[in-house]
């Protein structure tokens, strides 16, 4: 016998889901976005956003304070834009293009409090999110904000 990996209840050694709470169980199969895939749809992003957060902030005259920490508008946007539509649907319109998805270390889609904690390292904390994650959390290929929250980036 083996056990669901997330909520430990006693399953088949061939199960591809648990019975119980419906996690997936070969996780190893999940195959990980390259750090590459993941700058490209960041840069969709961040262009996209930025083009949007552009027309807000030049008015206001708005600038980050400092550095490797991003409070400026086209963060705030960029930080809603990734909570939201990472938590709602997986992907933000740059991960789409670049066919790969966020998901939890079960390969589930993650709901929208943990969509809100990883987008935080990314619009707000970059680059030390992603430079943390690189020393520390290279196995899953994980931003530091990713390994808090729990969730990898993987291909579609
Ligand atoms: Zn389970």
């Amino acid at each position: 016998m083996v056990y669901c990996k997330k909520c430990g209840k006693e399953l088949s050694e061939d199960a591809e889901y648990c019975s119980g709470c419906g996690a997936r169980q070969h996780v190893d199969e999940l195959e990980l976005a390259s750090w590459g895939e993941r700058l490209v749809a960041f840069l969709i992003d961040s262009l996209l956003v930025g083009i949007v957060a552009g027309m807000f902030a030049w008015p206001l005259g708005w600038h980050d304070p400092f550095p490797f920490l991003n409070i400026g508008v086209n963060s705030v946007f960029l930080f809603l834009y990734w909570a939201y539509l990472e938590g709602t649907k997986g992907q933000s319109l740059g991960k789409r293009a670049m066919k790969i998805r966020v998901v939890d270390l079960y390969g589930e889609p993650i709901d929208i409090s943990t969509s809100i904690y990883q987008a935080v390292g990314k619009a707000f904390l970059m680059p030390l999110d992603v430079i943390v994650g690189w020393l520390l959390y290279q196995d899953k290929q994980q931003r530091l904000f990713n390994y808090l929250s729990g969730t990898i980036v993987v291909k579609e």
